[in-house]
């Protein structure tokens, strides 16, 4: 039975007629790959690079990066790889970078704002991930909380100094998307960006204006909201429409009724804990896609996260 177990969970995500859904794992170090591989994952689809500032008192140099980036993708064996750069600030703090206290800090100097701000962060980091990619290694860069297309072309140009200076091949640069701002622009973001990847857990939290740590409102924080349900709905759009792809990297994906429902709204790649991948799989493999779909424009229309889940209880079969 166990060999039977590790067999199903090697099968791809394809549904019973046929479409596909990358599956990623959400990993940040390479003694994890293993384990996620054998849990099915095609790759990694979410490498934090947080905890490498977090885990030690110091900013960690270039040449620590490097064999941090280098490490994950020698572990994953030629697995597409895309690593995140820094996403600090918010409810990531630390403490050696010494930022400026804040009101309000997930509405505050985080993510791409902080890189933008701060290239003696950003630079070391670039220059590890082209290091890496120089190396051979299908790497992709994605650049968090991201709000506006000058915040992305900024960083591209950034990205792009470096690779020559490096003389390292082009890797592709994508964005998260998890600001209501940018899942509204995403046909404009898709013409600059290589691909998305929604997080879910931060563009629930900007949707809703709940706190994502706020245990009292934490029931309430359901990303299967509709409100939720759209803006990915206009993710997907906007990246297809110019040819992106699109994957989901926060908590949805591993949920499998939001995993169902992502498929049937069109999302090409599910990234979450190696953990949640073989019930995500066994999920999709027992749907079709028709009724994704079908089932993904009756949530668009439902009133409320509740009824969502209502909804994709009830179209289990589909
Ligand atoms: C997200 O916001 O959904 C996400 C994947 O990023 P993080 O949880 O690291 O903020
Ligand atoms: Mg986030």
């Amino acid at each position: 039975r166990r060999a039977q177990a590790a067999e199903a969970r090697a099968l791809p995500a394809r549904t019973r007629d046929g479409h596909s859904v990358s599956i990623g794992a959400n990993i940040n170090l390479a003694d994890q790959a293993a384990f996620a591989i054998a849990q099915g994952a095609e790759g990694v689809g979410l490498m934090r690079t947080e905890f490498l500032f977090l885990e030690r008192g110091e900013t960690p140099s270039e040449e620590d990066q490097y064999q941090a980036y280098k490490a994950m993708a020698d572990a994953l064996q030629g697995r597409p790889l895309v690593i995140r750069a820094l996403d600090i600030g918010g409810d990531k703090q630390v403490a050696h970078l010494e930022l400026p206290r804040e009101e309000n800090p997930f509405l505050g100097v985080r993510g791409a704002r902080l890189l933008l701000r701060r290239p003696e962060l950003l630079v070391p980091q670039i220059r590890a991930l082209y290091r890496a990619g120089r190396d051979g290694a299908p790497i992709s860069v994605m650049f968090p909380m991201i709000t506006s297309a000058a915040e992305l072309l900024a960083l591209r140009e950034t990205c792009e100094r470096i690779r020559e200076e490096l003389q390292a091949p082009k890797l592709p640069l994508g964005i998260m998307i998890e600001v209501p701002s940018a899942a509204l622009l995403a046909a404009d973001l898709a013409q600059h960006a290589d691909f998305f990847s929604i997080g879910t857990n931060d563009l629930t939290q900007y949707t809703l204006a709940i706190d994502r740590q706020n245990p009292v409102l934490a029931p309430e924080a359901d990303s299967l909201h509709p409100a939720v349900l759209r803006l990915i709905g206009l993710t997907v759009q906007g990246a297809h429409m110019h040819g992106r792809w699109v994957g989901v990297c926060g908590g949805l994906a591993g949920d499998p009724h939001g995993a169902a429902l992502l498929a049937g709204l069109g999302v090409d790649e599910l990234s979450m804990t190696p953990r949640d991948i073989p019930a995500v799989k066994e999920r999709l493999r027992a749907a079709e896609l028709p009724a994704l779909q079908a089932l993904a424009r009756q949530a668009l229309a439902a009133p409320d996260a509740a009824a969502v889940r209502a909804l994709a209880d009830g179209g289990e079969g589909a």
